[in-house]
């Protein structure tokens, strides 16, 4: 029996989500899917809470809080200091500046205090099943590697020289890359596959993010919770320092946003246009750079920047993807599928909406994770859903 979850109210709004139409959406979507799990957002009214706990225990389902880790989530709001520095020294800023997206470096010592403390305060107050960490990595390096690849503060720089790693060192080997073009290729295949140049970087940023996820899943077991973990596409995961053989280590289950037609932070038409980009921009022409990404990724990935934003990737990319988190040793992987239409952000293809089903499913995923979020997946969806699998 596959596992069903549900992300649900990312944003909470007094006028629309009432504990009336709130009761209501969960059980026109227990009625149609039978969901194991609900995972619901940081900033819910404890009434909303209580609503959904109950209906939640109702269906005999787990009730999973949806926590951004090292990022601000509105009550967390990490201090303009404790930003990740990229290579080229100066701090990281987040997608269109939002606290949201805007990351703090595991490594210093205040956020590690500030973060734990935080999750602990958050799972004492109210009685959750398990922990959905979302934000576990550092920012994507793909809009442009030579400022946006972190962490080059003094924290982490200490942490690596303890582990043996000259950091400065490869921090002048990203900035003499994007000098050229050819520099700049070499540097963006490197962020899939490290080669001589930033193995040890890439190898202490995993290591950094697999420890910390490690602390904030030993907070969530004391507190009585099961963990899922919100990561990167398998291709993707190097490149913000996620390592999936080492996260499965402490998690229940893994849901990779494999998102193939999403233009925004995680999707992956969005981080490889990111790149590509970057790379056209240094002088590099359009067919090499996207044949480069194609080659690096082992995505399919079309001929042009315009194909890739109209038409994503296609489901034989999901399957694969699915399929390389399983081999790197993910137990239980939820996919995730993004079902809501957002104008230039998320699109859901209807004709290739069965394939994409069926790609998961053949990757060997163990269920779904529907996003973002239940609020707005249209039920029909949840229809195709339970009759295709
Ligand atoms: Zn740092």
């Amino acid at each position: 029996m596959p596992t069903f979850a549900a992300q649900f109210l990312e944003y909470f709004d007094p006028v629309v989500h009432t504990p009336a139409s709130v009761h209501e959406r969960l059980r026109q979507a227990f009625a149609r899917l039978p969901f194991e799990i609900l995972i619901i957002g940081w900033d819910l009214p404890s009434e909303i809470i209580a609503i959904c706990a109950k209906e939640t225990a109702r269906q005999n389902a787990k009730l999973y809080r949806w926590h951004p880790l090292l990022s601000g989530d509105g009550h967390f709001v990490p201090r303009p200091e404790w930003k990740t520095i990229g290579a080229s020294g100066q701090p990281v800023n987040g997608f269109k500046g939002l606290d949201e997206f805007t990351f703090a470096c595991p490594n210093n010592p205040q956020v590690r205090e500030a973060v734990f403390e935080h999750l602990q305060a958050a799972l004492s107050a109210t009685h959750y099943d398990g922990l959905f960490l979302d934000r576990i990595r550092f920012p994507s390096p793909a809009n442009d590697p030579l400022t946006e690849l972190a962490c080059f503060c003094p924290d982490c720089v200490c942490a690596a020289e303890g582990a043996g790693l000259d950091l400065e060192f490869a921090q002048r080997e990203i900035i003499h890359l994007a000098k050229s073009p050819t520099g700049r290729l070499a540097l963006a295949e490197q962020l899939f596959t490290p080669g001589a140049d930033l193995a040890g970087l890439m190898a202490f940023r995993q290591r950094t993010i697999s420890a910390f996820i490690q602390s904030a899943a030993e907070i969530a077991r004391a507190n009585g919770c099961a963990v899922g973990l919100d990561t990167f596409s398998p291709a993707l995961t190097p490149m913000v320092g996620q390592d999936l053989s080492a996260l499965d280590a402490v998690c229940d289950w893994i849901k990779p946003m494999s998102y193939a037609h999403t233009l925004g932070p995680a999707g992956l038409p969005y981080e490889l246009l990111g790149l590509a980009n970057w790379l056209i921009s240094g002088g590099t022409p359009e067919t090499e750079a996207m044949g480069c990404l194609k080659a690096a990724s082992g995505l399919e990935l079309p001929a042009s920047r315009s194909a890739l934003r109209e038409d994503g990737l296609p489901p034989s990319a999901l399957e694969n993807e699915t399929k390389m988190a399983k081999r790197q040793g993910v137990r239980k992987v939820l996919a995730g599928i993004a079902l809501v239409e957002l104008e230039n952000i998320n699109r859901v293809p209807a004709d290739l909406f069965p394939s994409e089903l069926n790609a998961y499913h053949a990757g060997g995923a163990d269920g779904l994770v529907l996003a973002w979020d239940l609020w707005q997946i249209p039920l029909e969806r949840l229809e195709q859903i339970a009759k295709f699998w």
